[in-house]
């Protein structure tokens, strides 16, 4: 049977994994061959198990939400396939405790537990699986591999808020997200855009998460998220940046509970928050912004404020050389793109019209200051690499 390793990215409702095989050890190549989803539904779920050209293997209702009962089912079906290895997960927060990839134990469960409060839409959903599948199957080996890793080598400044220094000890500090993300961009870019890809690049996940990081000589450099991934671009249903004082005011006067502060912050604000409710789905924005303003609204508000947080950026790396833009807006929305670099002119940025609506890899003119590029993104690869060298290697230090 083919070796292979299970990732698994975990959410409120639905459960995404993927299956590599393990081509070589020696180079740590592997190749995705399955990948799925569990929809999670109070009295139903359902499993969906793709190839990797898409075409679907498995479609089965489940009568359970129980997470046991789920992954028993999922696990008959891929140990029917191929031998596991090892499961790597998606984590988002690693605190100040993890800047690599770490084997599960239960003190690690307990460390990354205490960072729920920093991540409460994502953290206590990642650590669900990896308990249950140390239940289940207690021989199999876990690796936690975290959003905020690739974010350790940001120099002091960019971690710094301006808050008093005992707080700032006890690691109220700029953490930066989608670090997975941007691991892989960075370890891909030269393939796209050659050595360019080295020097001072602004990379844009614009997904229904989204954020940005600046990274040199592919290591980030300072990034749009924070402590928690609230901070920075507008998101499909997250303000981003936001004024303090806001939030001040909503409780002072307005009585606001603190359940509705992080209900309105979290899940009402964004994309859906300033389209009035219609929908923190980009596309269905789209279609509808030449008849509804306020979806055109927010449409312009969130290329708005992705141009300045590339400013932003670029004070950070002292100039950039390249944009990437990824994930499901970066990667699809060629007018999405138009808009933010319509604000970049006067950083020398000339975008090659025609490349850019057939999302082709480079996307700016010859002449552009900046090389802009289109590079998608791929975590669960990333987070497969990681376990495969843990596995190869127990002691690596990163
Ligand atoms: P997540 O953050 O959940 O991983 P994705 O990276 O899959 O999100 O991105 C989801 C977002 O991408 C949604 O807002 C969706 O509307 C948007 N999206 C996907 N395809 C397109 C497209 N062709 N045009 C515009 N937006 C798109």
């Amino acid at each position: 049977m083919q070796q292979a390793i299970l990732v698994v990215n975990a959410g409120s409702s639905s459960i995404k994994f993927s299956v590599f095989e393990i081509m070589s050890t020696l180079s740590c190549d592997c190749k995705l061959i399955y990948h799925g989803v569990l929809e999670i539904n109070p009295e139903q779920s359902n499993l969906t198990i793709s190839n990797f050209e898409h075409a679907k293997l498995v479609q089965q209702n489940i009568p359970s939400n129980d997470y046991t009962t789920l992954f028993n089912t999922l696990f008959e079906w891929v140990l029917s396939k191929v031998s596991l290895v090892a499961i790597g997960h998606r984590v988002v927060h690693g605190g100040t405790y993890f800047k690599c990839p770490v084997k599960v134990t239960p003190h690690i469960i307990e460390q990354m537990e205490e960072l729920i409060p920093l991540a409460p839409l994502h953290q206590g959903h990642n650590i669900n699986p990896i308990k249950i599948i140390a239940k289940i199957y207690p021989q199999l080996p876990q690796i936690a591999c975290f959003d905020t890793s690739f974010h350790y080598t940001q120099n002091h400044l960019a971690k710094l808020f301006a808050i008093p220094r005992a707080l700032t000890e006890q690691g109220i500090i700029r953490y930066g997200f989608h670090g997975l993300s941007y691991e892989y961009i960075a370890s891909v870019i030269t393939q796209y855009i050659g050595d360019i890809g080295r020097k001072r690049v602004i990379v844009q996940h614009l997904g229904n998460g989204a954020s940005m990081c600046g990274i040199y000589e592919q290591k980030s450099v300072a990034s749009s998220m924070g402590f928690t991934a609230l901070d920075g671009l507008m998101m499909g249903t997250r303000c981003g940046t936001i004024d303090p004082g806001v939030i001040i005011y909503l409780i002072q006067e307005k009585h606001y509970s603190i359940d509705q502060v992080v209900d309105l912050l979290y899940h009402q604000s964004g994309l859906i928050g300033v389209s009035g409710g219609l929908s923190n789905d980009m596309r269905q924005l789209l279609n509808e912004s030449n008849t509804n303003p306020h979806a055109s609204e927010a449409i312009e508000l969130f290329c708005y404020r992705a141009a300045c947080e590339i400013g932003s950026l670029s004070v950070s790396l002292g100039g950039c050389d390249a944009l990437v833009f990824t994930a499901g807006i970066g990667e699809h929305n060629p007018q999405i793109r138009q808009k933010i670099c319509s604000y970049l002119h006067f950083q020398g940025v000339e975008l090659n019209n025609e490349a850019n609506s057939q999302n082709k890899n480079i996307i700016s003119t010859h002449q552009s200051k900046i090389t802009v590029s289109i590079i998608p993104t791929d975590e669960e690869y990333m987070i497969a690499k990681h376990v495969q060298q843990l596995m190869a290697n127990p002691n690596i230090n990163y």
